[in-house]
C-alpha cells in the first residue's frame, strides 16, 4: 500500500515555503495547497469590490459577501503548479502583487475569512497526501499532521528575495517598501488574535538565512522518509 502523510509548512512571508512545498509534492507524488494564495485572493476580491485599502476595511460587508467568493486551485502542467482562481478567473499574476500584499494581513485577520479559509483546506486534506504551507496549518488546520516544518529567515533575506521575484515578473517594485511590508506582515500576523503565526510545539524550526534550496530539500526529504517508515 501507498502510505501518505500530511506536511504542514509554517512560517514568516517569503522564507521559501512554496518553494520547497512544490518540490515535496513533486517529490512524493502529493498534491500541493498554498493557503496564502486565498487569503490573497480574497483580498482581491476585497479591493475590487471597494471593500478594503490602504486605511480602511468594511469588515461587515466583507463577511456578508464571504457567499460570493468561490476559490479553486486548478494545475497547470505548464509551470507545475495549481494557479488561484477568483470566481472562475485566474487571479494568479494579480494576487502576487505588492499591492495585494500591502492589504491580505488585514484581511486576514477576519474571523468569519479564516472559518471559510480553514474549512476548504481541510476539506482538501481529508485523505491525506498534501504539503500545505500557511502561517496556521500546524497549529489549527491539521494539527495531527505527521510532519510540520517551521521556517524562518532574517527580514532582510526575504525582502531581498521578494525583491528578485517582483523585478523577474516585470513589476516596478522598491526595496524599502518591500522590507517594509515584509515586517508589518510578520507584526500584524504574529499578533492576531485568531490563529496568530506561531511555531507548534512538535514542528521542526529551519532558519534558511544560509542554507540553500538544495540543503534544506535535501534534510526534509529524510525527515519525510522516517515518518513515512513509522506510519
Ligand atoms: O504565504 P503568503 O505570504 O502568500 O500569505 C499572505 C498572507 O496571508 C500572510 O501574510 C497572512 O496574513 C495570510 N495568511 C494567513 N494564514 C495562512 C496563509 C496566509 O493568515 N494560512
Amino acid at each position: 500500500m501507498n502510505k501518505k502523510i500530511t506536511i504542514a509548512i509554517d512560517g514568516f512571508s517569503s522564507t521559501g515555503k512554496s518553494t520547497i512545498a512544490k518540490l515535496l509534492a513533486k517529490k512524493y507524488n502529493y498534491i500541493y495547497v498554498d493557503t496564502g494564495a486565498m487569503y490573497r485572493a480574497v483580498s482581491l476580491f476585497a479591493k475590487q469590490n471597494g471593500l478594503v485599502g490602504a486605511d480602511f476595511l468594511d469588515h461587515k460587508k466583507l463577511i456578508a459577501n464571504l457567499f460570493n467568493i468561490s476559490l479553486s486551485f486548478q494545475y497547470n502542467s505548464k509551470l507545475g503548479f495549481a494557479e488561484m482562481f477568483l470566481n472562475g478567473q485566474n487571479v494568479e499574476k494579480e494576487i502576487r502583487t505588492l499591492e495585494v500584499s500591502q492589504l491580505v494581513s488585514k484581511v486576514a485577520t477576519i474571523s468569519e475569512v479564516r472559518k471559510k479559509l480553514v474549512a476548504e483546506q481541510q476539506q482538501m486534506g481529508e485523505s491525506g497526501g498534501i504539503v500545505m504551507d500557511g502561517r496556521d496549518i500546524g497549529t489549527v488546520v491539521f494539527p495531527n499532521a505527521e510532519l510540520k516544518l517551521f521556517m524562518t529567515a532574517s527580514a532582510d533575506k526575504r525582502a531581498t528575495r521578494r525583491y528578485k521575484e517582483l523585478m523577474d515578473r516585470g513589476d516596478d517594485v522598491n526595496f524599502d517598501a518591500i522590507l517594509f511590508n515584509v515586517q508589518e506582515r510578520d507584526q500584524i500576523d504574529s499578533t492576531r488574535e485568531d490563529s496568530p503565526l506561531v511555531k507548534a510545539d512538535d514542528a521542526i524550526e529551519f532558519d534558511n538565512s544560509d542554507m540553500g534550496i538544495e540543503e534544506q530539500f535535501e534534510r526534509i526529504c529524510s525527515l519525510v522518509e522516517q515518518k513515512l517508515s513509522e506510519i
